[in-house]
């Protein structure tokens, strides 16, 4: 046994077990969520860990790092998630490895993850739109009144697919709320685009709020991981 495992698959198991909890609780079947674990900050050994563990969705927020991990574990059936602000110019750079890009915001950023030549190039790239649920405009995500149009945006895409909305809880807000305000976004975007039914939303502490909303898959990272070693 590893030493990077040291209370891994116990921490594992006992979210997984919170998870299905929530879900009853919600009326919902556990099967219908991803629970998708942030591995930011931890090497790739201990994604290799996980995998051996059965985890199979992985996040990530940076592109450098993310890169990087997803070559050193090529070997290993893996998808990964993008998770964190991403800058224009590193779009396609992030195509290469990830399933699922959830930070999409702009209509700029929509544009630079098209692949130019079209579909036949690769598998449709599938797009959550990031929701700024604040005021503060630099934070990241969508404000809300904006939403419609950037998914619009997505739709027009024939090499993206747009899955769902996104979004973080802000600090100051009661997590339930944001979670509810979040879910509603999400049905007026399913008017749009019926097939947009999922919800990536509710992280550590607290993605039971988040599963009593709809969200379908869970952004979870030091509940399982431990605390991350700091950045750099
Ligand atoms: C780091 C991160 C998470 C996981 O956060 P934890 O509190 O460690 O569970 C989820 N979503 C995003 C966007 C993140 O950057």
């Amino acid at each position: 046994m590893s030493d990077l495992d040291d209370g891994l698959a116990e921490r594992l198991r006992d979210v997984d077990g919170r998870i299905a909890d929530a879900a009853r609780a919600a009326g919902r079947d556990p099967a219908e969520l991803t629970r998708i674990v942030v591995t930011k900050f931890h090497p790739a050994t201990l994604v290799r860990v996980l995998h051996s563990l059965g985890v199979r969705d992985v996040g990530e927020n940076r592109h450098q790092e993310a890169a990087a991990k997803s070559d050193e574990l090529a070997d290993l059936d893996l998808s990964w998630h993008f998770v964190g602000q991403l800058q224009s110019n590193k779009a396609r750079a992030v195509r290469r490895y990830a399933a699922a890009v959830h930070s999409v915001d702009r209509a700029s950023l929509v544009k630079s993850l098209a692949l130019p030549d079209g579909p036949a190039d690769a598998p449709p790239l599938d797009v959550f739109l990031e929701l700024n649920l604040t005021d503060d405009p630099g934070r990241g995500g969508v404000a809300e009144a904006d939403a419609e149009s950037l998914a619009e945006s997505v739709l027009a895409d024939p090499t993206l697919a747009l899955r769902g909305v996104m979004a973080v809880a802000p600090l100051d807000a009661e997590p339930r709320a944001a979670f509810a305000q979040v879910r509603a976004v999400s049905d007026r975007i399913r008017r749009l685009a019926p097939d947009a039914t999922a919800i990536s939303a509710g992280m550590s502490a607290d993605f039971a709020d988040a599963i009593l909303e709809g969200a379908t898959h869970l952004r979870i990272g030091t509940a399982i991981t431990g605390k991350r070693p700091t950045a750099g």
